[in-house]
């Protein structure tokens, strides 16, 4: 394989980008300066260096520098999880990073989130490996000590959110029940296939609203 061969591949992996998109990424950076490459590489390192992931939601997420001084308390943990002008009774259950922030930029859900890191596909048989279940668990046991009084899982319309939705009630179930925890989901407003992360203010208002 060669270096245009081993970069597309890389690409490919990208979400949603395909044989032919990566192949035009690659062939746009044999068209750039040196300079744009090394900015470029050190971005992706700089990016890898700041980032964090919160302990308790599992965002990723830059930490503020610490100012000379102040306590180091919470670290690790992200400023949404920090923040106590939320309402800390509700915990939205995400897929990933970007639904997170398109619920969040809607400033329609004014909540705690946990992100599961991905859905459970339909045929799987190592699901725990895939998911952070096992984490959403201990997460909601203490929150239950600290006010929670309702889970909303929020997946994209698709066989495989639908599968995750279904997948997450019957694991949470014996927990929920115990803490006497309502568990809903996101409403149809959201048309059949339409990802979380590509819906507007008003569609993600709407599916909030009509939550069972
Ligand atoms: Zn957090």
């Amino acid at each position: 394989m060669d270096t245009i061969e081993k970069l597309t591949e890389i690409f490919k992996e990208f979400p949603g980008i395909g044989e032919r998109q990566a192949k035009r990424f690659v062939y746009f950076l044999m068209s750039k300066n040196d300079s744009y490459a090394e900015n470029f590489l050190l971005l992706i390192k700089d990016l890898k260096k700041e980032i964090s992931q919160c302990s308790m939601c599992f965002r990723f997420f830059i930490p503020t520098p610490k100012r000379v001084g102040t306590p180091t308390v919470n670290v690790g943990v992200c400023e949404i999880c920090k923040d106590k002008t939320l309402d800390s009774s509700q915990l939205m259950i995400i897929e990933k990073d970007s639904d997170l922030e398109s619920v969040r930029k809607s400033k329609v859900y004014h909540g705690k989130y946990f992100v599961l890191g991905g859905l459970v596909p339909i045929v799987e048989k190592n699901t725990k490996s895939r998911i952070r279940i096992n984490e959403l668990k201990d997460k909601i046991k203490k929150d239950a000590k600290n006010g929670l009084e309702e889970i909303i899982l929020a997946f994209s319309l698709s066989p495989q959110g639908d599968h995750t939705d279904f997948y997450i009630r019957n694991e949470l179930k014996e927990i929920t029940d115990s803490f006497n925890i309502k568990i809903s989901s996101l409403g149809r407003g959201l048309s059949t296939g339409t990802e979380l992360e590509y819906s507007d203010n008003d569609t993600i208002k709407n599916a909030l609203k009509n939550r069972q």
